[in-house]
């Protein structure tokens, strides 16, 4: 089910990508053919120390920031975290979950629970990546594992409101090697019926759910017109900025209008 509240989103993930100067330029050749795309939120989420670097290159663009993390106490001796009362001003949406956090940096269904309600709380749009392992999906787990990672991270939010969720099979992320259109459609159904059924559904039918794993200028059309997938979480294209711009476009001319 689409409702015209689902308006496309495209998100590009910088990960430990660019320098300050570096991120300042790459905004910089983004937002000139950025602005000229239609019907796509376009978001760029660069490294916490080129936020502001981002926004003072953005501002009074439609190219909207945000962060790749956050951490969910307001203040205190947390050394080296940030806080969502820091990002507030500096961004609007924050990706929480992804993958590579949880991999590297051990976290929990229930540190992300945390952090996607102190994001919500501060005002920040939290997307929520969830995705299954390649043991998992050759074992038939993907079902399993995306609902279990919905259930940790929604559990007693309450309003889901400006959530999006971003499904990244694991084994996509950064291998070339992207899902089906088809088989990222059904498991994006699932989301969202999960979703609507662990906190509201008319705010499900509303949510974005995008998918993310390798995906390009060349294989986004897959994705982009599959009726249950409302857009991209883009990696390494995102750092080039001809191809982001081309996977917004034609995701514009797919489901812009
Ligand atoms: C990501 O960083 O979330 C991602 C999907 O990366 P890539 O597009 O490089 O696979």
């Amino acid at each position: 089910m689409q409702t015209n509240a689902r308006l496309p989103l495209i998100a590009g993930n910088w990960k430990m990508n660019t320098t300050i100067d570096e991120a300042k330029v790459l905004a910089g050749r983004l937002r000139p053919t950025l602005d000229k795309i239609d019907g796509v939120e376009k978001l760029v989420c660069p490294p916490f120390v080129s936020l502001s670097a981002a926004k003072d290159a953005l501002q009074g663009s439609s190219v909207k920031i945000g962060a790749q993390n956050v951490y969910f106490e307001e203040k205190g001796a947390f050394t080296g975290e940030i806080s969502p009362l820091m990002l507030a001003g500096l961004c609007e949406y924050v990706i929480i979950g992804h993958s590579e956090r949880r991999q590297y940096f051990k976290e929990s269904g229930e540190m992300i629970n945390k952090k996607i309600k102190a994001a919500i709380k501060a005002g920040l749009k939290p997307i929520l990546c969830v995705g299954e392992r390649l043991e998992e999906n050759e074992a038939g787990k993907t079902s399993q594992v995306v609902v279990s990672q919905l259930k940790d991270a929604l559990a007693d939010l309450g309003n889901a409101n400006g959530l999006v969720v971003a499904y990244e099979p694991v084994w996509a992320i950064g291998t070339g090697k992207a899902a089906t259109g088809g088989q990222s459609n059904e498991t994006i159904g699932l989301i969202r019926s999960t979703v609507g059924a662990l906190t509201d559904a008319g705010a499900a039918a509303a949510m974005r759910i995008l998918y993310g794993g390798s995906v390009t200028a060349e294989n986004v059309a897959e994705f982009i017109s599959q009726p249950e997938i409302d857009g991209g979480l883009v990696g390494g294209a995102s750092l080039r900025a001809e191809q982001f711009t081309a996977i917004v476009k034609r995701t514009s001319e797919i489901k812009g209008g």
